[in-house]
This record gives C-alpha cells, structure tokens and sequence, in this order.
C-alpha cells in the first residue's frame, strides 16, 4: 500500500477501506509516513468529507493506536460522559457521586484542562491530599467496591490523536465533523465503558457556535458509539453563558458541593439532573426518563449524592474535612468586585471573554507545563437574565496577582451586555440525540 494512492483515492472523492485508514494512522503514529503527505490527505478529507464507514473506521484506527483500557472485571454497565467542553462546567464533579449513588459503576478516566480551567483532575487536586494516580487493579478494585473511581487519564491513550490534532490544528483541517468525533470518541472508547452520555455545547464559549453544526456532531459522534456496540447519546446544550457561577479549580469544587447538597446553581443542577439521568437510564438503573430523573433528585435531596462525594474524596486520600468545610479550600489573597456600570438586565455574556479573563486571573492553564492556579477564579453573583443596579456586584475577581485586575475589569466590561428591557434566557438543553432519533426542544 502507498500513502501516495490513498491521498489520490480521496483527492477524487472515493471512499477509503478499514485497510487503508488502518495503514495510514499506524504508520503515521510509527513517523514512517511524513507531516506532509497526511496534511495533503487531511485537505482532501476536508475537502471531500468521510462516510459513516470510513469515520468508524477512522476512530477504531486512532483508538488502537495506543492503550486501550478493559473494564471487562469491572461489573454492571459503566457508563461514562464526556463534554466536549466549555466555560466553568462543572458537571462531572457532580455526575460522577451522583450517578454512583443511583448504582451505576463510574469508572472515570479525566484530563487536565489547557485554557480556560482545569480539567477535572485538576479540580480535584484542589482538595488537599486527593490523589488520581492509581493502578488499573486499585482503580477497578475502587469501582467495584465504590462504584467510583477517578485517574488520570494515560499518556498513551490515542497517541495518533495527538499528532493528528497538531497537523489539523496548522493546516486548517480542525472544523470537520468527521474529523472532530473521531477525535473525540477514538479518546472515550479507549478507556473502557458500555454507554456514553455526550454533553455537545454550543454557544459562544463552545467551540461548536451554531445549532445545526452541534447536532451534526452529536449525531456523528452516536453513531461512532452505536456501530461500536457502545449505547450512546449526546444531549445539545446551551453555551452562551458560563456554566453556574464558578469559574476556577477550588471555585468549582465548592460549587459542585453545594449542587450535591441541591443547593447549587439552578443553571448546574438542571444540567446535573438531565444528564445524570441519561447515565442513570443507559446504566440499566431506571426503566424510562422520568423515573431516572426522580431517582438523581431524591439521591440529591437525600443527601447521598454528597455522602457518595465525601467516600469517593476518602477513598483517593483526599481530606474530607475540606468537604465539610469549603473554608479550608484553596483561598486567594485578592477578591476584588466587578461592578456594573449602569442599571439594567443582563442581557448577555461572552463566555469565551469570560473565560480568557479568569485565565488571566491565573485560572487557566497554557500548556501542561504551565502551573495552575487552584483558588484563581471568578464568582458570578448574577448571570443573563438577572437585574442589576450600578455599582451592584456582578462577579467577584479572585487572583494571586492584583496587577492582572484592571485588564480582566477591561474584558469583563466588553464582555457582559446590558439592556435596559427584560431579557429572556435561553433554554438549557436544546436538543436529544438518540440512536434513532433527535429530539429539538
Ligand atoms: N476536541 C477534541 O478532542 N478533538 C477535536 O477535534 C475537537 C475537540
Ligand atoms: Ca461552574
């Protein structure tokens, strides 16, 4: 087989075998087939789009590029979720207690955040002790024992994902849908569950912006699960405003704690509710929506979704005492007001300026060299929809580096518009996808 026939094949709009996909991605991970040859063979992707086929043969390609996880030991149905990401989402901190709770098996491999905030290891790091690195027997052991379990994710999952997504990144091949979910599910089909709610933002702080493109993800990306005998579903949600009001690692984990207690965010906790009870439902846990959902709200009204949190902290070495008091989280030297500027309703948020702002805060990461900041963050007091006075405080500003303020005071005044009429809020969840159905709301 010659590399040079597979860019021609698609060059003139043909579609490519297992074999051939096979070939490139094993041997573009191995550095025998070169940068330029798979730019020009991206282009031609872009340019010619892959059928169902080639897009399930292409995730399968890239996920046996490296470390594929088997939680065959693991019992009952794990299932897992995935969002594809966007500003102070605070979800699977609250998801993976919560769903525990109900009984199903989470056996959760996280990353650590670049932009914005950190990624879910990062978050929990936050918790003084917590530790995520185990061995796969520990973490299979904790499942079973605990129903949950936590790590991070290994260096070599997906290692072809790695190298694709840099060569897409710099040639202009990052936005298509084929491309995109393979890269996303090749990553959580390798670590192991039977089911899979995905989470698809769209919105100004998602990288998806525009409904119709989020759908069409969501649909490729079920489909990828489905063939793969993985039951998958993604629910579209909204991303034009940050999610709940923390923004920031030790931020979130007390905002998650509260939304365990169901005292959260009302934004968080709808979101917490509906996802969790997909997981809950594909997780074999309840017979219909309805029932799943009754079952995730009473775990939170009873409180052991928060009691399954503080065994879960326990459990990884983490110091419970931080849980029963949010006191002791990591706490930043300066909490400084932002105010608004005139009176009126919130009419909307740049999530992504949102976001750019508590990085600068010392929030975000920049590569995973770069350290983060646990108690960085921003703390909404009011969000879209709400009324404001002058001089009320929107968000509190929590930094280590109070030379950083003015600049993010700057973004934040560009960033949040103002209306002097009510403003409606968006729906949060604006569609379902299910193997054979989407559902618009
Ligand atoms: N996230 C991923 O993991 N891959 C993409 O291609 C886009 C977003
Ligand atoms: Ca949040």
């Amino acid at each position: 087989m010659r590399m040079y026939d597979i860019i021609a094949k698609k060059r003139d709009g043909n579609e490519l075998s297992k074999e051939e996909i096979d070939f490139f991605v094993t041997n573009y991970t191995n550095g025998d087939i070169h940068d330029y040859q798979v730019s020009a063979l991206l282009m031609a992707i872009f340019l010619k789009k892959m059928s169902k086929k080639e897009t399930v043969d292409l995730t399968n390609a890239i996920m046996n590029s490296g470390d594929v996880i088997s939680l065959k030991d693991v019992t009952g149905i794990k299932v897992d979720k995935h969002s594809t990401g966007g500003v102070g989402d605070t979800t699977t901190l609250v998801l993976a207690p919560l769903v525990a709770a109900c009984g199903v098996p989470i056996a959760k491999m996280s990353g650590r955040g670049l932009g914005h905030t950190g990624g879910t290891i990062d978050k929990l790091e936050s918790i003084k002790g917590f530790k995520t690195e185990m061995s796969i027997e520990k973490f299979i052991e904790n499942v079973n024992k605990y129903k949950i379990a936590v790590i991070g994710q290994t260096k070599d999952v997906a290692p072809a994902d790695k190298k694709l997504y840099a060569l897409r990144d710099v040639t202009a091949t990052v936005d298509d849908i084929s491309l995109i979910a393979s890269s996303i599910m090749s990553k959580k089909l390798a670590s192991g569950s039977d089911a899979i709610v995905l989470d698809v933002k769209v919105g100004s702080g998602a990288f998806i912006k525009d409904i119709e493109s989020a759908i069409e993800l969501g649909e490729a990306m079920v489909d990828i699960g489905n063939s793969m005998d993985r039951k998958t579903m993604a629910i579209i949600t909204d991303m034009d405003q940050p999610l709940g009001n923390a923004i920031g690692n030790a931020l979130e984990v007390k905002e998650a704690i509260e939304t365990l207690k169901y005292k959260g965010p009302k934004d968080l906790t709808e979101l917490c509710i509906n996802l969790g009870a997909y997981m809950v439902l594909l997780g074999g846990k309840a017979d219909n929506i309805d029932d799943a959902k009754g079952l995730i709200i009473s775990k939170l009204k009873s409180g052991e979704a928060y009691e399954k949190f503080k065994e879960f902290v326990k459990i990884q070495d983490g110091d419970i005492d931080v849980i029963e008091d949010t006191n002791l989280l990591p706490k930043a030297p300066y909490v400084h007001n932002f105010k608004a500027s005139q009176d009126g309703y919130i009419e909307s948020m740049k999530s992504e300026d949102v976001g750019k702002a508590a990085m600068l805060l010392g929030a975000g990461r920049i590569d995973l060299n770069t350290k983060i900041d646990l108690a960085a963050g921003i703390l909404f007091k009011r969000k879209v929809g709400d009324s404001v006075k002058q001089g009320d405080t929107i968000c509190e500003l929590h930094t280590n580096d109070k030379s950083k303020i003015k600049d993010v005071e700057l973004i934040l005044s560009q960033a949040i518009g103002f209306s002097i009429k009510q403003v409606e809020v968006n729906p949060l969840i604006k569609a379902i996808i299910t193997k054979d159905n989407i559902k618009r709301l």
